[in-house]
């Protein structure tokens, strides 16, 4: 029985919903989990929305203060078949502005991380992995264009899958960076991912993108679907601890009958610098219509010269999104877009091929993040190469479009560590089979479980 059926199956107390909404508000102040929360939510199970997904009559601004007050006429794709399934919405979750972080802290209100609330939630989706993490009966809409559902996911020890790019429509998604935004879905289980993405995945006519992954099944083939691949060159990458925990997930589920492999891949620091010449050239010309005109209205004053006019519409941007439009500008222009922009587009397909060739043969895992749960302290130090040095091992499948889930496999000082498995496009229902069996065999804690039943 997944979450869902268990909810409608439980007798609930009365006043359960106001309650639930009165807890969660009042917990909310604490860890920055929400930046709006319907407080009329009163019957069906609840699902929460990232903030660059756009929810019909509800504030949507990508968590920036460029998009403040921005009220979309109309539901995204994902958020309409949540509605025709009978879920309910329950609040826009906090981010990075426009997706622009690995760790939550790009933003006005920092968020918390629920186990101990002086280490960071990760992100780019930090509030969805917090309310997942708190709330018995829920399910959170997500997005990850380079790691922004597994980062924050094993952060805040909860279970983040991003699928096949194309899987699921993107219709009223902000974009970021439109060849590799994915919208993907957190909860506490994977039973309840396959449900969920059962309802929202599939074509749409809004988004030429969108494929029917079904029609493309590429399943491993049978005698390969035991077989873990893990690549010797990620040890020099992680932390020791990471790596001695990460040992342990190794041995058990040699217990459990997979076959590990260990294979050489010289490629994985490719993959950090292409990802970021793409996704900031892409980001720069997304960011280009917050003018003050049509998008982004800040001010009507239309008697200041043009600079002044443009200077001041664009200056609620924060640093990091500044900085992403100046670089993803320069790697795009004429005199260097052949060394950057262009090189990084046939890196990306040199390592599409690279890892599909290991795809065919089975799984890749690796811990998600390289480093356990840091302090917001310590992060607030970290340099933007520092920043971006911590996706080492989230970008590689978000860059060549693989699905790929995040799963709670231990506890270092009571904060949870995440592990990434990885398998090739079209395949993403095996991933949902291995982690089913993982839970059979590993129980996740959570520090609170509101409303449960
Ligand atoms: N850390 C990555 C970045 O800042 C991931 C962002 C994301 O997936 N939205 O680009």
């Amino acid at each position: 029985m997944n979450s869902i059926e268990e909810f409608y199956s439980k007798q609930k107390p009365d006043n359960y919903f106001q309650n639930l909404i009165k807890d969660l508000s009042e917990l909310n102040k604490k860890l920055n989990a929400f930046n709006n929360i319907n407080l009329k939510a009163n019957k069906n199970f609840l699902f929460s929305v990232k903030d660059n997904i756009c929810v019909k009559n509800i504030e949507t601004t990508a968590g920036s203060k460029i998009l403040e007050g921005y009220i979309p006429p109309f539901n995204a794709t994902v958020v309409e078949r949540m509605f025709l399934n009978n879920f309910e919405f329950l609040g826009k979750t906090h981010m990075d502005e426009f997706g622009f972080g690995t760790f939550g802290l790009n933003s006005e209100q920092i968020p918390k991380n629920p186990f101990n609330n002086q280490y960071v939630t990760g992100g780019s989706s930090s509030g969805a992995s917090i309310a997942t993490s708190i709330l018995k009966y829920h399910i959170a809409l997500a997005e990850s264009t380079g790691g922004s559902i597994s980062a924050p996911a094993a952060f805040c020890g909860v279970v983040g899958f991003t699928p096949t790019y194309g899987a699921i429509s993107r219709y009223g998604l902000i974009d970021y960076a439109n060849s590799l935004d994915k919208i993907g879905i957190i909860a506490r289980s994977s039973n309840d991912i396959k449900s969920v993405f059962n309802i929202i995945k599939g074509p749409d006519n809004y988004d030429s993108t969108c494929i029917d992954i079904n029609k493309k099944n590429n399943e491993i083939k049978n005698n390969k679907q035991n077989t873990i691949f893990i690549i010797n060159q990620i040890t020099d990458l992680i932390d020791e601890q990471v790596k001695s925990s990460f040992s342990k997930l190794i041995s058990k589920l040699e217990n459990m009958g997979f076959n590990i492999k260990y294979i050489d891949f010289d490629f994985l620091d490719k993959a950090i610098p292409t990802y970021y010449i793409i996704s900031m050239a892409e980001a720069s010309t997304n960011l280009a219509k917050y003018t003050g005109f049509k998008y982004g209205l800040k001010n009507n004053d239309f008697s200041k010269f043009y600079n002044d006019f443009f200077i001041n519409s664009r200056a609620d941007f924060r640093l990091e999104s500044k900085r992403r439009i100046i670089l993803g500008t320069f790697v795009r222009n004429a005199s260097v877009k052949n060394k950057y922009y262009h090189k990084a587009l046939k890196v990306r397909g040199f390592l599409i091929n690279k890892i599909k060739d290991i795809l065919k043969q089975g799984f890749i895992l690796s811990p998600t993040m390289p480093i356990l749960t840091p302090k917001i302290e310590d992060v607030s130090k970290l340099s933007p190469l520092q920043n971006y040095g911590t996706d080492v091992l989230t970008i590689p499948p978000n860059l060549c479009g693989f699905p790929h889930i995040s799963f709670p496999y231990d506890y270092i000082n009571e904060l949870p560590l995440g592990a990434q498995l990885i398998t090739d496009h079209f395949n993403d229902f095996m991933l949902f089979d291995f982690v089913e069996k993982w839970e059979k065999e590993f129980k996740y804690k959570f520090k609170y479980n509101l409303g449960s039943l």
